[in-house]
């Protein structure tokens, strides 16, 4: 390559904003040329590569995460080194949404390009509830990209359509993807673009659709899209399509095809994406995203590379458009964006927020969604097969208002057989129209706790299935003085009991009861349900307190102690699972009968037992510690935590007690970024919090306390390709068990293991 060029750091005037290293690779591929790297302050921890296209001198930022906090710390660090930028270029990959625009559908491989419409500056910003998991608020529109882009934009657009080959594919050609290294970047073949029905929800983050059973029959059937146009939006290798308008930006990963479509209606929105919101805050940019996945729980990496590779190109073709001179006298007005910025979300918070957001905020209901599919995601084939089979379960289907509890010792499969059991019934429901609705107590949360809890959460439910029952709940929250009063109290009782009364043929799952700290209230409440409204289906450990309310309640023989019950075949699927599908296990393949049948003769029951014995298997170096770990197996749960807590490295037992400790007092799951300040904290040293203590890559954090912690949630998006292997496979659980964006900051969430039996129990 020719000598670099040196220039000042004056010398640069736009900024183009990548945080993927796949969108940085694409990037760099579109520069005409690389500047020499220049030295840069202290305070400043980015990483900037420098270049020019068609004269324009361009820095190449980088972010270390995604999420809008660090895109609003990178711009900021990096408009104080390079004092003339004058406005940024956000490229890389986001979420679709399956509409249509002027362009035609939109489809993975498209480009999204933020257009200003009426008002609005054509990026709206979301932000999440406090509260609870999922829930978007608009909060605003962020500050409009300057003339000089738009002009830009609009030109180039033209040109395209006028010409008879697309310069961007020629940008595209840059990338050469003979390169072993750059492969990733070639276009996956059209039938690798599946948009599946909005409510048909892929249950294990970790495996593909295809590995995880998702049905091509939910998929829809999109070639109907064109005939009214036949060919006009055919995908053509030579020619990208660009669509412009609206982009959704947030601090969460939109993964729900039920709340992207609307919040895409009521905003028109065409795509989600999470950088724009921290940048634009103060920053005019454009924002350019490839499409890469629709926003939905089927998300994969498989289109990563080329959608970054097309936004990349898109990026680069506006150079083309903007006369250099233009750029240098543009000027950033920092107080006309901040009014302009505060003017939009006055107007927003007055007139645009959707009724039916409102409603929500107003209600406060936990995400329970989160528990069903997490207990869910452990299930197998033929978990709860002896139930769903046998004649009581049949009763209770048949029975309008049939009532069965579920009891056993802790970590004997009540949560997981009742999620089986909610699965079943929505997909059998079919002809009698049955609403199931449900609702997870649990020790480590608390705001899964009590029975106002659970009761806003059904309240939810049925009004999400029912309009009948969401009219109801309209009225109420009108009463309430259109949501200013709060709800409480017997006030949900009776709202609850009336939208039942609107709705035919009711089951309520109620899990663990004997997780809920208004234990009495609560079983009052279940045992005076006015019968013939509904069927419940109960589960908890077999407790004194628990059974004397229920005894007079249920009808004979609808108690079922799940230790008398042919639970070893559940056992016994689920360990022939593990052995077969997980690395480290499979290779004992000669010695998997010697480990299925010890594991299940030994187990009485106990699933979480079962878990942890499996935990230790997949650490066995060679076979015979394998057969010395089999000869040496704890008899219960009790002698089984005490061991994983011998076996913890004597180098990490400050950290994992401190962790545990945490953990334990905590009311509600922590995120790994918490525990990460865990790890840098010692009120006892003179430095209580040591920045430089705190653990790196932040995954480590499951290695301190071994199988005793689980992760539970997930809301880093994209990193999933560039994970390194390690925690991943030595706990398998690690990252698969949420599939479904938690409330908290980018971050996972752990849970404490023994404490809580939930997943298992
Ligand atoms: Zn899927």
């Amino acid at each position: 390559m020719a000598e670099r060029k040196k220039l000042k750091r004056e010398d640069y005037t736009v900024a183009w904003i990548c945080p993927l290293e796949v969108e940085q690779i694409a990037a760099l591929e579109m520069l005409e040329e690389e500047h020499h790297r220049l030295p840069q302050p202290a305070n400043d921890h980015n990483v900037y590569n420098l270049g020019s296209i068609n004269g324009h001198n361009v820095v190449v930022a980088g972010l270390h995460t995604t999420g809008n906090c660090s895109a609003a710390t990178v711009v900021a660090q990096m408009r104080g080194t390079f004092p003339q930028l004058r406005f940024g270029l956000l490229v890389g990959i986001g979420g679709g949404v399956p509409a249509s625009t002027d362009a035609g559908p939109i489809r993975l491989g498209h480009i999204v390009v933020s257009k200003p419409v009426g008002q609005h500056s054509g990026a709206v910003q979301y932000d999440h509830g406090k509260a609870e998991a999922g829930t978007f608020i608009r909060i605003g529109f962020l500050a409009p990209p300057p003339n000089v882009l738009l002009n830009a934009a609009r030109e180039s657009e033209v040109r395209r359509r006028r010409s008879s080959e697309d310069p961007l594919v020629t940008h595209l050609r840059r990338i050469d993807t003979s390169k072993r290294g750059l492969r990733n970047y070639n276009r996956p073949s059209s039938d690798q673009d599946h948009l599946y029905e909005p409510s048909y929800v892929h249950v294990d983050r970790e495996k593909s659709c295809k590995k995880c059973g998702c049905e091509a029959g939910e998929r829809v059937d999109r070639s109907t899209d064109d005939s009214d146009d036949e060919n006009i939006y055919e995908e053509d290798d030579n020619w990208l399509t660009v669509h412009r308008g609206t982009i959704a930006s947030g601090e969460l990963v939109m993964r729900d095809g039920q709340q992207r479509d609307t919040l895409a209606q009521s905003d028109k929105i065409l795509c989600f994406e999470m950088e724009a919101a921290g940048a634009l805050n103060d920053f005019p940019c454009l924002v350019v995203r490839g499409i890469s996945d629709y926003s939905d729980s089927h998300k994969n990496d498989k289109w990563h590379g080329y959608a970054a590779a097309v936004a990349a190109a898109y990026a680069r073709e506006l150079f083309y458009h903007m006369p250099v001179d233009e750029v240098k006298q543009c000027r950033i007005w920092e107080t006309d964006v901040k009014e302009m910025i505060q003017n939009t979300r006055k107007s927003a918070r007055a007139a645009d927020y959707t009724e039916d957001l409102r409603i929500k905020q107003w209600l406060g209901p936990a995400d329970t969604y989160i528990n069903y599919t997490s207990a869910f995601a452990l299930h197998h084939e033929n978990t709860g097969r002896w139930f769903l089979e046998g004649s009581r379960y049949e009763s209770f289907r048949e029975t309008p208002d049939a009532r069965l509890w579920l009891r056993g010792i802790p970590g004997c499969g009540k949560t997981v057989l009742a999620s089986t059991v909610i699965h079943d019934l929505q997909r059998c429901v079919g002809s009698a129209a049955s609403t199931v609705i449900f609702f997870f107590f649990s020790f480590s949360n608390e705001s899964k706790q009590k029975l106002d809890h659970m009761l806003r959460s059904l309240i939810f439910q049925l009004s999400e299935r029912h309009q009948t029952a969401k009219d109801r709940l309209v009225v109420e929250f009108k009463e309430h003085d259109d949501g200013r009063k709060p709800l409480h109290g017997t006030a949900l009782q009776s709202v609850f009991g009336q939208m039942v009364d609107t709705v035919q043929n009711v089951t309520i799952v109620l899990d663990a009861l004997d997780e809920s700290t208004t234990r009495p209230e609560l079983l009052k409440w279940i045992t005076s349900f006015p019968s013939g409204h509904g069927r419940f289906l109960l589960t908890s450990r077999s407790e004194m307190e628990i059974e004397d309310f229920l005894t007079s309640w249920l009808p004979s023989n609808c108690a079922i102690t799940l230790e008398n019950e042919p639970v070893g075949d559940d056992i016994k699927a689920y360990v022939h699972h593990r052995l077969e599908t997980e690395r480290n296990l499979s290779r004992w393949r000669s010695m998997h009968n010697t480990i299925s049948d010890t594991l299940v003769e030994k187990a009485s029951g106990m699933f979480q037992w079962v878990y942890c014995q499996l935990e230790e298997l997949s650490g066995c170096l060679d076979k015979a510690a394998v057969r010395l770990m089999l000869q040496t197996l704890p008899l219960d749960l009790n002698h089984t935590y005490d061991r994983i807590l011998d076996n913890i490295p004597r180098s990490r037992v400050p950290n994992a007690i401190k962790l545990l400790q945490f953990l334990a007092l905590s009311n509600r799951p922590l995120s790994l970024r918490e525990l990460v300040d865990v790890v840098a904290t010692d009120p006892n040293t003179s430095i209580p919090f040591d920045i430089e203590g705190r653990a790196a890559p932040p995954d480590t954090i499951v290695g301190y306390c071994s199988s005793l912690i689980r992760l539970t949630g997930q809301t880093v998006k994209y990193k999933q390709p560039y994970k390194q292997p390690g925690p991943a496979s030595a706990f398998p659980y690690a990252s698969s068990v949420e599939p479904v964006p938690k409330s908290d900051d980018a971050g996972s969430e752990l849970d404490l293991e023994a404490g809580s039996e939930t997943e298992y129990g």
